[in-house]
């Protein structure tokens, strides 16, 4: 590995950032100010995450309208299928495109009663993603991505089963995938190949996750289906106690990562952010991205 001052890409890179809604004021806070802190390095969309079951419904939706209304960011807000009516979903497909909402991240969503346990779809709702799919672009001319898995979704029967479920969210219209988190860059590789060998030619954009907690990665790791390598957790372990080595290795482990990615031709990005702003801002720098003089403010 070399880490050369600017590194730079055959081909501009692309960024973007991934949020959940805060449930506290001081949440609230931290979140704005990592959107302040990103927003220079122009991403190409910022996504609000949609809480197990709906559960923040309405604070998706006001962040993705916040930053419809106060931010130049182009947001994009994760929807799923769990647990509501068809009609449930339409409602807020249709509050989305009247708030001004042009890009919708459609997912199936983990079952009631939580990961590990069989999903259900409701009997009046979304059976599957690509019916969501489906459904987002008869309310509007939204862009809409969706979920990929590199190394299988823990439910899916093979890898291959996955693909076809992969297959049928293009055929219904997702412009875009975003891949579960890895840290073994074989594995998108290998994914890609087989991906493109079924004539799916959606970018797949790698979802990268800067370690800000590494048990914490690990337990949802564990619970995703994503491997953890014994070199990373080697590299954090006995660091418990020691946050700032501890963040100097994230970043460097996300900096490894990325730059091999980018040395093997990919140039489209998807951060994990968890509302934190300074590990990604510095990996964006590394790409070469440049904050831009513009400030958040419309
Ligand atoms: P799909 O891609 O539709 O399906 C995944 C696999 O499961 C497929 O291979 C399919 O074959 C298999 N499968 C699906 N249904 C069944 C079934 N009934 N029986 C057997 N196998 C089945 N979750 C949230 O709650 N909110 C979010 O905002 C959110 N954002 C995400 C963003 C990204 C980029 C990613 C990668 C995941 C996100 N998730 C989110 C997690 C996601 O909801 C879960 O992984 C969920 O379990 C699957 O939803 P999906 O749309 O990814 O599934």
């Amino acid at each position: 590995l070399t880490l050369r001052p600017s590194r730079q890409a055959s081909c501009p890179i692309k960024v973007s950032f991934e949020f959940f809604p805060p449930k506290t004021p001081e949440m609230e806070a931290t979140l704005w100010s990592s959107i302040e802190r990103l927003a220079p390095l122009q991403p190409q969309f910022v996504s609000v995450t949609y809480g197990a079951g709906g559960s923040t419904r309405e604070r998706t939706h006001a962040t993705v309208s916040r930053l419809v209304r106060e931010t130049h960011l182009n947001p994009a807000a994760h929807l799923t299928c769990v647990d509501a009516t068809k009609e449930e979903v339409d409602g807020v497909i249709s509050a989305y495109w009247e708030a001004g909402v042009r890009h919708v991240v459609a997912l199936r969503g983990d079952p009631v009663g939580g990961l590990g346990t069989a999903y259900a779809p409701h009997p009046q709702g979304y059976r599957r993603t690509c019916d969501l799919v489906r459904g987002i672009k008869a309310v509007g001319d939204f862009e809409v991505s969706v979920s990929a898995y590199p190394e299988k979704h823990p439910e899916a029967a093979s890898l291959e089963a996955d693909i076809d479920e992969l297959q049928a969210k293009v055929d219904c219209g997702a412009d875009r995938a975003i891949t579960q988190f890895f840290f073994d860059n074989e594995h998108y590789f290998r994914y890609l190949d087989r991906v493109r060998a079924r004539g799916i030619n959606i970018p797949i954009v790698p979802g990268i996750v800067p370690v800000q907690n590494f048990k914490q990665t690990a337990n949802f790791a564990a619970k995703t289906g994503a491997s953890i390598p014994a070199w990373l957790a080697a590299r954090f372990d006995g660091l418990d106690g020691d946050v700032e080595t501890r963040k100097l290795i994230a970043a460097a482990v996300a900096a490894e990562q990325v730059i091999d990615l980018v040395d093997r031709g990919v140039n489209e990005f998807h951060f994990y952010t968890m509302n934190r702003a300074d590990l990604v801002y510095a990996i964006c720098r590394l790409l070469g991205l440049r904050g831009q003089a513009d400030k958040v403010a419309a």
